[in-house]
């Protein structure tokens, strides 16, 4: 549950996701409390500029905390994070203090645009040091507010290539052809997930984090789930607080299968907490045995999954103690119902369980799996 210190903090952080569950508009006011608050550096050391190391349960609580009052500004938050994680991961040293000090100096937001159709993204080496980009990402949180995107594309060079991490320069951003059209979804509409179409913009050799391929480098690219699974958990313990204060609000509250549904969501969310913080100490402690990546990311695509089932649950046992209230404006589990509903959509859910599947069927025995 929220540390009491920051409750008038998650309110208004709630206050203003009310005001932002519109299409089209970004969560400003969130935002700015948030870097008012210090939390786009929070992720960060200075002196030598660095990803903060062993962090992971301090994270994941934020992430837990502003998924909790807002899911849109959850997610966005999240990208910054993702961002100048795979900065720290892969990015040189100058690269580093370029973009870490914008993060200090700027309160610049970054993000990490993947997602991609039939038509994505090509960067082609033009000679001189330079690249060419062509075509276009899907689903970019923070379109048009995101500063210093990361993005993916394949890369094609002669005699080489594959999956490269590129940071578009802030002053090209401009240039960029944001495509709001396709996104009408049910819930998370301040997320502002738009099409972004990078052809013609030209990046230098500076821009490329990384070697080709680094993206999907394990535990760190299915370990990232966490930080989703964090968010996605402060949606439950909401569920939890707004059902709570309802049956209470409305004398409900002495009724047994109420208490018996409430007791299931407070289960429920018990259990998430227990699965992210030790899915968090394990990240921690796999930094001084890196042999076990596989057991890693075995065990964050468990926890993704059981956040992901957990909060559905949350979800359906809400509505039936609520009723119909719930599922109308203006209670605000009506649309958290809608933002967690389209936010607990995360690529590859199948996968996620083979791999789990793949691993614990690879083992010799099950008595030492997550030891
Ligand atoms: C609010 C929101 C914000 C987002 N912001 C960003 C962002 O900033 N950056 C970004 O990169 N992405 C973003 N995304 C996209 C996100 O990362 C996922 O790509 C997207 O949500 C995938 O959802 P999906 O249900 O279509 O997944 P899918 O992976 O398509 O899964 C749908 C179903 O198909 C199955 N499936 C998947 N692959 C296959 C296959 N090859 N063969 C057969 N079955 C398959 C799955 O197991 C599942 O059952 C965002 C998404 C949301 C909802």
């Amino acid at each position: 549950m929220t540390n009491p210190f920051l409750r008038p903090f998650v309110s208004q952080l709630k206050n203003f996701a009310t005001l932002s569950d519109l299409e089209g508009l970004f969560p400003r006011r969130e935002f700015e409390l948030l870097k008012d608050a210090g939390f786009l550096q929070m992720p960060l050391l200075k002196d030598p500029f660095a990803f903060a190391p062993l962090q992971t349960r301090r994270l994941l609580d934020i992430l837990k905390m502003i998924g909790s009052a807002s899911l849109p500004a959850g997610r966005i938050y999240e990208g910054h994070v993702n961002a100048l994680q795979l900065i720290d991961l892969f990015g040189s040293r100058s690269q580093k203090d370029f973009y870490f000090s914008e993060v200090f100096k700027n309160q610049s937001l970054f993000g990490v645009w993947n997602t991609q159709d039939g038509d994505g993204v090509k960067i082609k080496e033009a000679g001189n040091g330079q690249y060419l980009l062509e075509g276009s990402k899907n689903f970019c949180s923070g379109a048009g507010w995101i500063q210093w995107p990361l993005i993916t594309g394949e890369l094609i060079l002669k005699g080489g290539g594959g999956w490269q991490i590129c940071v578009i320069p802030a002053e090209k951003m401009k240039d960029v052809l944001v495509d709001s059209s396709a996104w009408k979804p049910l819930g998370m509409r301040a997320s502002v997930s738009y099409k972004m179409n990078f052809s013609g913009i030209v990046l230098d050799q500076k821009d490329l984090i990384g070697p080709p391929d680094a993206y999907y480098r394990q535990p760190y690219f299915s370990g990232g789930a966490v930080r989703f699974a964090a968010v996605q958990l402060g949606a439950a313990e909401a569920i939890l607080e707004e059902t709570h204060q309802f049956l209470r609000e409305n004398n409900r509250a002495d009724d047994p299968f109420q208490k018996v549904r409430t007791a299931e969501i407070a289960c429920l969310v018990e259990t998430g907490n227990l699965w992210i913080n030790r899915a968090a100490d394990m990240t921690d402690a796999w930094i001084w045995s890196p042999e076990q990546n596989e057991k890693l990311t075995a065990y964050i695509n468990m926890t993704r999954t059981v956040m992901n089932d957990l909060c559905l649950k949350s979800m359906q046992l809400s509505e039936r103690s609520v009723g119909l209230r719930a599922l109308m404006q203006p209670h605000p589990l009506e649309r958290i119902h809608r933002d967690l509903t389209t936010y607990l959509k995360q690529p590859g859910p199948d996968a996620a369980m083979a791999s789990v599947g793949n691993y614990v069927l690879g083992q010799k025995g099950i008595s030492t799996l997550w030891k």
